[in-house]
Parts: structure tokens; sequence; C-alpha cells
């Protein structure tokens, strides 16, 4: 391609709205434009790269046994109605009217209309096990659309469909595709991680995420240094520390004044925050709840979620003052049974002993505070962010954190539409069944901004070769090159080298900050006093490595250099 004759519209300035590096540099290297909040165009350059990702999720559904479909975008509220989701996906949804006042849904996800097909269509378990998958837009509007195609409104997904007769079955199907997507990152030359995660709106009890690795990652990934433990930290759990042994002090009500903070509250009192228990308040429909967990850990209100299973919200500290006489910062467990609070605990408040708490009396606190002695749980479970430093569950040796961007999710769904949507067939013993369900998302459009966030520098982008939009940029610096120039593109495009070649009148320099910009692995310079000498000057921009090769030589230097560059590869 030539690139005076391709669309690449390049911006030198940094746009302000653009937060994240993937964002800005999609934007500057003319990959997308916006539309509108969330929605974006994706321009030639771009096209290019989502079709090359494209080809890979195809080979790999494919091989794993997906067959390909097109479902509508444009659903119908019924089946969204009689799964339940017409009101739990909320403002999240994009919902219209059509002439005759019938309501319709822009699918943000297609369980409910996969469901319906295979519902009407298979009946037996001799059709089984099918696995059916599609690449188009999907809908969510985002309350906070931001990071550009990271978190858009409309973007492009892979969604593959497993129905199965039995649990064996799912399993084999959810193995298949868990390989499949491992096989799908590999190729994209991307560094990635699968861990275990929670299961969100979608449901369904056995998740994995696969992450892409990148500092800027909006997802924490906890994992064990030790063994192959690895969990997105909404989900992550670690083993609890051994209990204290400490004999039990008297209870004392200790004077504190002004020290509501738990730093505040530790310093004063001479304590580490791991001896102090943190109450936190919240509310559902029908009662207080207070949450304790440990001086130096955060709650994780995803899995609070999980265990109240209903919706709830964060009590104002200024609402406890005037119902419950609660002081603000000065909050502890003991007592709250009396004043009708529920009381749920992380697991590790049972291993503490002689703790610091609030006295439920402004400016005072409580030291010596033991469980049971002085105040009841009605239920423990795991309910704390997982970190740094703890302990994995599985062997026990330390967990590390890492950051990552989310760009595949798998789960195991069980029966959870089958059952509400009466989707059945019937299986060998003449039993009408469920079908057992799984599912299983790439976010085609994310990877894009997921590979550029992990592969970048001041310059701009440095894109893995696989998905590369061209594997080979050729820059004359002058006039007198044009003719080595074009005799070269000619030559590699001749052979199935993706070239784009520098023909435009512009200063060296423009050319020089364009391709850095655009990042093309490999760049091929044509300057007059190398080319006087009978060579080229190439760089790999991914590895910055300079390279001098004879200007009879260089096809084949080409062809073995991305052979080389090829993931899986090493020299
Ligand atoms: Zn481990």
């Amino acid at each position: 391609m030539r690139y005076s004759q391709y669309y690449i519209p390049t911006l030198r300035e940094i746009p302000s709205e653009a937060e994240l590096a993937s964002h800005k540099l999609m934007l500057r290297a003319g990959l997308i434009r916006k539309a509108a909040a969330g929605i974006y165009s994706f321009l030639p350059l771009a096209q290019r790269v989502l079709k090359k990702i494209t080809r890979i999720v195809e080979e790999e559904m494919d091989r794993a046994g997906g067959m390909q479909v097109l479902l509508p975008i444009v659903q119908p509220a019924e089946i969204w109605k009689q799964s339940g989701r017409w009101e739990v996906y909320g403002d999240e949804m994009f919902r219209l009217r059509d002439r005759h006042r019938r309501d319709f849904c822009l699918g943000p996800t297609h369980e409910e209309m996969i469901t319906t097909l295979i519902k009407n269509e298979v009946r037996s378990y001799r059709e089984l096990p099918l696995r059916i998958y599609q690449i188009q837009n999907k809908y969510r509007d985002e309350i906070r659309p931001r990071f550009g195609v990271m978190r858009a409104r409309e973007f492009i997904m892979k969604d593959l469909y497993s129905f199965d007769r039995d649990e064996e079955g799912l399993n084999r199907s959810y193995q298949a595709m868990y390989e499949a997507y491992e096989r799908i990152f590999t190729r994209c030359g991307l560094i990635f991680r699968a861990v275990e995660a929670d299961s969100g709106a979608i449901g369904g009890d056995v998740s994995h995420e696969f992450m892409v690795l990148a500092p800027s990652g909006e997802a924490v990934i906890v994992y064990c240094e030790a063994c192959d433990y690895a969990a997105n930290n909404e989900k992550a759990s670690a083993a609890l520390p051994p209990a204290a042994t400490e004999g039990l002090l008297p209870l004392e009500k200790v004077a504190t004044p002004n020290q509501a903070t738990v730093p505040a509250v530790t310093a004063f009192l001479g304590v580490t925050p791991d001896r102090l228990i943190k109450t936190l308040f919240y509310q559902t429909a029908e009662e207080y709840i207070a949450v304790l967990v440990r001086g130096d850990d955060e709650l994780n209100e995803i899995k609070l979620g999980n265990l109240l299973n209903k919706p709830y919200r964060f009590a104002p500290p200024e609402e406890l003052a005037v119902k419950l006489d609660l002081p603000v910062g000065y909050v502890g467990p003991v007592g709250l049974k009396e004043k009708g609070v529920k009381v749920l605990a992380d697991l590790r408040i049972k291993t503490m002993s002689n703790a610091v708490c609030g006295a439920n009396v402004k400016d005072y606190h409580l030291r010596h505070v033991n469980l049971e002695r002085d105040f009841a749980v009605d239920t423990f479970a795991d309910l704390r962010l997982a970190k740094a430093g703890d302990l994995c569950p599985h062997c026990g040796h330390t967990l590390a954190e890492t950051r990552g961007v989310e760009v595949g999710h798998i789960f195991k769904l069980g029966t959870k539409y089958s059952k509400v949507l009466e989707a059945t067939f019937r299986d060998e013993d003449g039993e009408e069944k469920p079908f057992i369900m799984g599912c299983y998302g790439i976010g085609i459009s994310r990877i894009v901004a997921a590979a550029i966030e992990q592969n970048n520098d001041q310059d701009g982008i440095k894109w893995p070769l696989p998905i590369a939009p061209f594997q080979v940029t050729i820059l004359a610096l002058g006039q007198e090159q044009q003719a080595a120039a074009e005799e070269i593109y000619q030559e590699l495009t001749a052979v199935g080298v993706e070239v784009l070649y520098d023909d435009r009148d512009e200063r060296p320099g423009v050319k020089f900050k364009d391709a850095d910009l655009i990042g093309i692995p490999l760049r091929i310079t044509i300057g007059p006093k190398r080319l006087a000498q009978g060579e080229v000057e190439v760089k790999n921009r991914m590895t910055g490595e300079e390279m001098l090769w004879p200007r009879t030589e260089v096809t084949s230097q080409v062809l073995a250099c991305l052979e080389k560059m090829h993931p899986g590869k090493t020299d």
C-alpha cells in the first residue's frame, strides 16, 4: 500500500479527552474517531487489525468445534422478560420501540436469543453437543464510557454458546474453549494470563477471565508465585493466617478524642492496623447490616453482593447517627445486635484476639475486644479483597499482584438460562431435560486497545507482528531514493509481505515520526549514504534493534525476520 493513497489521519497533538495510552495512540495514529461518547468509527488501519484478530479467532473457534452464525442485534423484549433480565439490565440496556409500540433492545449479549433459537430447533440428545458462535456488535449503555474502545457503548464481540446433555459434556466444551482461548491470545502475540473470576451478571458457577497483562490495566490480578493459582482480585481468596493464641484481657474503654480514622486511632493507641476491627454499615430494603473487616483489609463489595444476593447500599453516617445513635468514626461491633443490626464478618475476624474497635460512643474506643465474649456475628464469610503478601489458598506460598485488561471471559452457565426459557431436549432415557450451557466471550475491539496498552512507548505503538496492520514499512528519505524504494516495495509485495510504502513528499523527520507512531514491526529506511554503499537500514519497532542489510538481500532477510518474529519462535 502506498501511504500517499492511503487514509491515515495522524495527529501531532495529544487529544485532551484521552487518559489511557491506548486511547491517545488510537486517536493519534489515525485508527479511530469518536462519533459520540463510547461510540467510534474504525478507520482503515484499525480495520486491518480487527480483521487479523477476527481471522485468528474464527480459525480457533472452528478448530474447537464451533459453528459460526449471525444472530440479530435487535432483539424482542419478550425473551428478556422471560429470563428476568429485562429488569435486571436496567439503564445499561439500549431499548427501542417499533411503529407498533413493541419493545426491543440492542443486544448487550445473546444468551436469551441463542437459547430460544436452539429450544425451537433441537429436540434430541443425538443433536448434541452444539457449539455456536458469532462475531458482531454488542451494545451496553455504560454510565461512564471511557478509555476509548476499551470501555465503549458499541463494541465488537465474539460470543460462543455451548449446549450439552450433561455436566461432563459441559466440562469438555469448557476445556475446549479454555484451550482455544490460550491459542488465540498466544497467536495474537500477547502476554496474557487466565484467572479465576467472579461470574457477575451473566451468572453461573465457574468462570475464567483472560487478561492481557499491562500496568495500566483496570483489573488487579492476584497470583501465586509457586503454583498456578491466579484470580481477579474481585474473586481471589487467600489462606487464613493462624489464629492468635493470646490469653483474653479484660475489656477496656479508652478515650480517643478526635481519633476517628484507622491510621489516627492505631497511632494514638500504639497498635498496628491488623489489631483493629473496622465496622462498615450497609442497608437493604429490610435492615441495617454491619460488616466487620480487619483494619488492614479492604472490604470486597463483589463478595458482599454475592453473599447478600439482593440490592444493598452504603448506609449514610448521618442517618446512622440519628436512627441508631452511632457516632461517625467511633463505631464497633459491641452492642450492635441489641440495636437490631445484622452483623457479617470476614473470616479473619475469627483469628483476632484482644482487638481494638469503636465504642459506639463519640471519642471512645474499646480495647481487648474478643469475639463471643464481647460481641456476636450472624454470618462469617470471605469478604475481604485479597492482596499481595497474602498466602496462596492452594499451596500457602506468598501471593503477588499484577494488572491486566480483560479480553476474554468464559462461564459455565449450567441450566441458568435453559430452565427459565424452558429449553429442553429429549435424552436417551426418554426424559425431557434442560440443556447444560456455557458461554464464552472475547472482546475483539478491546484486544486492539489491550495490545497497544501492553506494547507502546513515548513515540507510539509497537504492534505484535500477527495483528499489525502492515508487516513492513519502507521510508525513502529523498526523491533520489524513490526508485530503489519502489523496487523493494514491488519485490516484497510480490512474495506476499504486507507493506506500507511511505512515498509521500514529506520531510524525513515527519516520516520517521509517523512510522514510530503507527508502529509497523519492521521499518526499512532508504537513505542516500547507505544506498550508495549498497545497503539499507532496518529497525525492529518492538525491540529497537537496528540492522544493516545489503540491498540485494532485503527480500530474503525480511522473510527470515518475519518468520523469527512470529509468536512462539525463539532465536
Ligand atoms: Zn500457590
